[in-house]
């Protein structure tokens, strides 16, 4: 029981809003509420449930007794937020300068925080009736199906309402009258939606570790003996076994009566992975994924908080989990940039993971075939404990990857072709060896378009400053950022002529292509429009794993994590665009991409190879990506990252601008510089901008970017802060202001 006598709580609002809010509390809420519970409250001429960040015996001096409005509900008699998550919330909030309240919004799971006036819409416990027996001996006279339904109990033990009429074959008022009698009781239980019921029969073996397994493992456990903080980064090649390590080293925690957490990228939790965790570790795993419904998210959130649960698996947010006494954070694929959320809550999971661990004393695996520039430069440092596996298990050979120089085939043509001679063979000679190959798309930035012929317009989005793309099969263009879809014209909105022609290839022209090429092979896609549905998803991965599909197309999500052994050839189409991006971690991008697809091919004991098509073949992401010398790599981006000034050789912020009204947008972004440059006149900041953003328009928006650099992060934030102070003093309104630490990408 808890029993506080403060009379107001101060809350934090899931809102863009920095400050927090005091409100009074009546003497009920007040024995009740704790800090860390939810909180509906009057905000403005809304009701906004909120947290209790705070609770106060008395107001601060600043605030007096007529300003304070009532709280309206306590939800929460036991706190949603537990301390230690709320001490982690803090420090995102502080770090990354966004808001307290969002931040714990983010932390807890979907439906927590309905924006509805009343809690009625809460995700809740689901409640189904059970029947238990109650030890009441008294004789009494009882019909033949009522002895039926005892029976049934007392072998059968409590159980749901539903399945005990189905099994005494008896109807509910048989139930009720034994109720009525006081030989049994009905009461409401929750029952757990669990995402993982239907198990697709998947068994683990558990495998006799390499010597290079076993030698990292060593170094781990003997870390987790120590019980106090520590970080490694695995840098284990495609293919090495990462993974076994990850679950030996989960299952040390539980051996120490510890709880572990592993964090995946979006994609690379696949369901297979998921299975095989549960096989291994059955109902002791709790899984946190963007895809499930909220209910099992709910759920699954309540076993782990209840302590029921002490393995957890999940994405980004999961990294929140209110796991007890934390032992190991595992952080796979730890290079993936999806570990960084692209709205506020700005967060990195990644970072988060090691503040986490470091302040429950616990131990943090980053693990990658192509560790981030950053993780690789702290392990350099020796801020993190570096190991590696540097061969692939049973030293099956890494694919062979090779460039295709794209100049050469349009010499050849004389005009531009999607697939090349060389890669078209390769498709079919897999094939016909009763192999698989995947061919990919590396999207970003790069789809199918529409031009005119005639005056070479290409047809925008209205509210975006990208090109719609076409959606062949329902004769639409669409915008890929704000959704905007409109019918495919038939004359050029531009020019008024007919000469509307496609240009690039998105995955479905690719798909038509290979289908017209080869009419016998089995193909199948996966991409962006495809994954908005689980089930379609799972199938086509199932299909492909079991044989029924010769060739998966898709976009750079298939590039990782999957284990397909009969997959011996991966082609990419085209590497071009994405090494175009007006980014400065656009090489470091290209290089992962190529090498996590070459981790695809040749997984099992056949040889792979890799064919890239690109008109830029002396890149060096891509000539050290096609000799797996990523040592080679890093040290050629080291070195420009240097030069520019770049993490991880300074801290950068950006500052996106943004508003419907272009001059605004201007004018604020200028008064902003103006400001930087006022409380930058130590120099100890590099301010550049504004410029356009990459995308200068988005949703209706224009858009305008300053970027900032620091060799001291310190430094850097006060003057962002101390800017963003006076721009609002002057009148600029701050929800208007993007800033991002540490942003992973500055497009
Ligand atoms: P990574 O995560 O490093 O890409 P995985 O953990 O997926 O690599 O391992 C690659 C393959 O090798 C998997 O099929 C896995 O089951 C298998 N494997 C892992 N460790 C061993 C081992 N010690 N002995 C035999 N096979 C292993
Ligand atoms: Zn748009």
């Amino acid at each position: 029981m808890r029993v506080s006598n403060a009379q107001f709580a101060e809350v934090a609002v899931p809102l863009h809003v920095f400050q927090t809010f005091t409100y009074r509390l009546t003497p009920e809420q007040s024995t009740n509420a704790g800090v860390g519970a939810r909180l509906v409250v009057p905000l403005g001429r809304n009701l906004v449930t909120s947290y209790i960040v705070s609770l106060l015996d008395e107001l601060p001096a600043n605030l007096s007794d007529l300003d304070i409005k009532d709280a309206q509900d306590l939800v929460d008699s036991e706190p949603v937020c537990n301390p230690e998550i709320l001490q982690l919330a803090r420090w995102v909030a502080d770090y990354y300068a966004c808001p307290l309240g969002e931040v714990i919004k983010a932390a807890l799971p979907p439906g927590m925080t309905p924006k509805s006036r009343s809690g009625s819409k809460f995700v809740k416990p689901k409640l189904r009736r059970f029947v238990r027996l109650l030890a009441n001996t008294a004789e009494q006279k009882l019909t033949d199906t009522q002895r039926r339904v005892l029976s049934v109990l007392e072998n059968g033990g409590p159980m749901s309402l539903q399945s005990l009429l189905n099994t005494a074959d008896v109807s509910a008022s048989t139930v009720t009258s034994l109720e009525k009698k006081a030989l049994l009781e009905i009461y409401d239980d929750a029952i757990r939606r669990d995402p993982l019921a239907e198990t697709l029969g998947v068994t683990d073996a558990e495998h006799t570790l390499t010597a290079a397994q076993s030698s990292v493992l060593t170094q781990i456990e003997e870390q987790m003996n120590g019980a106090c903080y520590s970080a490694f980064l695995l840098h284990g090649v495609t293919g090495s076994g990462k993974t076994e390590i990850y679950m030996r080293a989960m299952n040390k925690a539980l051996s120490l009566g510890q709880s572990a957490m592993m964090l995946v990228p979006e994609i690379a939790l696949t369901p297979v992975f998921s299975r095989r965790l549960r096989a291994r570790f059955g109902d002791q795993v709790a899984i946190f994924h963007s895809s499930l419904q909220k209910g099992e998210r709910f759920d699954e959130w309540t076993r782990v908080r209840n302590g029921e649960a002490r393995v957890v698996i999940g994405t980004r947010s999961a990294v929140f989990a209110p796991v007890k006494n934390l032992g190991l954070i595992v952080v796979d694929e730890e290079h993936e940039s999806s570990y960084r959320q692209q709205e506020s809550p700005y967060y990195n999971a990644r970072d988060v993971a090691i503040v986490r661990a470091q302040k429950e004393a616990a131990t943090v695996v980053l693990g990658s075939a192509t560790p981030s520039l950053e993780s690789f430069y702290n392990a350099r440092k020796g801020k993190y404990h570096f190991v590696a596996l540097p061969e692939r298990i049973g030293a099956r050979p890494m694919a062979e990857a090779k460039i295709v120089d794209m100049r050469n085939v349009f010499v050849r043509h004389g005009k531009p072709r999607v697939f090349s001679d060389e890669l078209l063979e390769a498709i079919r000679e897999t094939r016909e060896r009763g192999e698989q190959s995947i061919i990919l798309l590396n999207r970003r930035g790069y789809s199918s378009f529409i031009l005119c012929r005639s005056c070479g317009e290409t047809i925008q989005c209205p509210n975006c400053d990208v090109t719609l793309t076409y959606h062949r099969s329902e004769r639409v263009i669409v915008c890929h950022y704000c959704n905007h879809r409109e019918a495919v014209p038939s004359a050029c909105p531009s020019c008024g002529k007919k000469y509307i022609y496609y240009v690039g290839e998105g995955t479905e022209q690719l798909e038509e292509m290979l289908r017209l090429l080869f009419p016998a092979l089995r193909v199948a896609r996966i991409d962006r429009d495809t994954t908005a549905r689980r089930k379609v998803f799972e199938q086509s991965l199932a299909d492909f794993s079991a044989g029924r599909i010769d060739t998966l197309v898709g976009t750079q999500m298939l590039a990782k994590g999957h284990d397909f052994p009969n997959v011996t050839l991966v082609g990419v189409v085209s590497v071009d665009a994405g090494l175009a991006l007006p980014d400065f971690r656009s090489a470091e991008r290209t290089f992962q991409l190529i090498t996590q697809v070459a981790g695809r091919a040749g997984r099992g004991d056949r040889p792979g190879r890799v064919l890239i098509q690109t008109y830029h073949p002396y890149h060096y992401a891509l000539r050290h990506a096609c000799a797996q010398d990523y040592e080679g790599f890093y040290d050629e981006e080291l070195r420009y990252r240097q030069n520019h000034s770049y993490p991880p050789f300074v801290a950068l912020a950006s500052l996106l601008v943004h508003g419907p009204d272009l001059g605004k947008v201007r004018n604020d972004s200028l008064e902003l510089r103006k400001q930087l440059d006022l409380v930058n006149q130590e120099r100890k900041c590099r301010v550049l901008g504004p410029a356009p953003a990459p995308l200068s328009r988005l949703k209706g928006e224009h858009r305008f970017q300053l970027l900032i650099k620091s060799r001291s992060r310190k430094d850097l934030r006060q003057m962002a802060d101390a800017a963003l102070r006076a721009v609002a003093e002057s009148g600029v309104n701050l929800r208007s202001i993007n800033l991002e630490i540490d942003p992973v990408s500055i497009m």
